[in-house]
């Protein structure tokens, strides 16, 4: 079947376990990982053909790999998107959405609440002749009073990493048309499975399938689900030229992720919940942040334009770095590492980490202060999980 087949017709769940791959000469019901560096020809015609693109193929695993398309056009179907590139990071998958399509002399308003080397990312584009304006994700008019005539792309990541603050999507994308400018959604922390930017009017979604799509922390890999034409004109030629490719064993890692995806989202955000509820009420925790709890300021949006809530919850313990950390090592059955999306349930003290090489001022206008803890909420028992920060709180 192609997507074409499935446009619509079929939930995400199904897309999900069976999109994007064609039954194989061997019958095999679970997709081989077609782990070869080059393809062959029938003879010296249809090699100059594949070369020249006058006949479609595989040619070499830069740019044509069976296995790296399965997992590119699974994905697109459960975006609902047309078409999607793989890359070999999340952060490549930036990096390929900037550089196809931005020129020198262009401007990009990007929420200033993103990942932090995508803030790094944008910065260093500035040498190329890229500016960036860095926009609070919930300030609608503060996005509109930053617009320019070169403002070329508008890039958010909603729900934001690790305050969780939502974006209204659809907004900034009418806000981006009305420009000639691209609407650019980092859609890491939903995936699909909670949230559709492309039917809420965004044009581009990026993706590090390191994270949730994987979901078991094994591999590094990024997406970007783009218009075909975009792709076939901008990001295609792109990959084969710059090579930011995704290896084809990845790609089978994240293919076989995608096949669980909706019964993981759906679990990992039932039970951040849970966590959220308990951290809300400890008199040790001075805030929470989950898009799922009524208290977050942008609930009513989330709750229109997701699906569900998501597997990420951040909080500030009272006490400064000093209890954060002592909070992170009193832990048990948390991982401290800077991934999130596992099976296995993670902290992080965003401040000396993910966001450690933001300055001091770049992290007080986002509001990540030294007392936020971020938890990725991973597949065990959430009583297990509640027990745990329990005994760490008490401390
Ligand atoms: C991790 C992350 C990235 C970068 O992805 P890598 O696969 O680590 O390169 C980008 N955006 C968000 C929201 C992330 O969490």
């Amino acid at each position: 079947m192609t997507n074409e087949d499935f446009a619509g017709a079929l939930a995400l769940a199904t897309l999900g376990c069976q999109a994007g791959v064609e039954p194989g000469n061997e019958y095999e019901n679970s997709p081989p990982i077609y782990l070869t560096s080059s393809f062959c020809f029938d003879n010296a015609a249809q090699a100059a053909a594949r070369f020249a693109g006058t006949e479609e193929g595989n040619v070499y695993s830069r740019f044509t790999n069976p296995t790296v398309r399965a997992f590119q056009d699974r994905l697109a179907a459960m975006e609902g998107g047309e078409a999607c590139i793989a890359t070999s990071s999340g952060m490549s998958a930036i990096l390929t959405t900037a550089l196809c399509l931005l020129a020198s002399g262009d401007h990009v308003l990007c929420s200033h609440s993103v990942f932090g080397t995508t803030v790094g990312l944008f910065t260093m584009l500035a040498k190329f002749g890229i500016e960036t304006t860095f926009v609070s994700p919930t300030d609608n008019a503060a996005w509109a009073a930053a617009m320019r005539p070169n403002t070329r792309m508008l890039f958010v990541e909603t729900p934001s990493n690790p305050l969780t603050e939502i974006s209204d999507i659809a907004w900034l994308a009418e806000l981006a048309h009305q420009n000639d400018a691209l609407c650019v959604v980092d859609n890491c922390f939903c995936t699909p499975a909670l949230q559709r930017p492309l039917a809420l009017g965004a044009d581009i979604v990026t993706h590090s399938a390191t994270k949730f799509l994987d979901g078991q922390g094994r591999c590094v890999g990024g997406a970007v689900v783009a218009p075909a034409a975009l792709v076939k004109e901008k990001f295609f030629p792109f990959l084969r030229t710059a090579g930011p490719s995704m290896s084809p064993f990845n790609a089978w890692v994240f293919l076989k992720g995608l096949e669980t995806l909706t019964l993981r989202m759906d679990a990992h955000s039932r039970y951040a919940a849970e966590l959220a509820a308990f951290l809300e009420q400890h008199p040790r925790v001075s805030r929470v942040f989950y898009p799922g709890l009524a208290s977050h300021p942008q609930h009513a949006l989330a709750a229109r334009q997701q699906t569900g809530f998501g597997g990420v919850v951040s909080f500030e313990v009272k006490g400064g770095r000093a209890a954060a950390w002592q909070l992170i090592d009193s832990l048990k059955l948390f991982s401290i590492t800077a991934n999130l999306g596992d099976t296995r349930s993670i902290v992080t003290h965003p401040a000396t980490t993910t966001h450690g090489r933001l300055t001091a001022a770049q992290r007080a206008a986002m509001g990540i202060n030294e007392e936020l803890v971020r938890l990725s909420v991973g597949l065990e028992a959430p009583a297990d999980l509640i027990r745990d920060l329990s005994q760490a709180l008490d401390v």
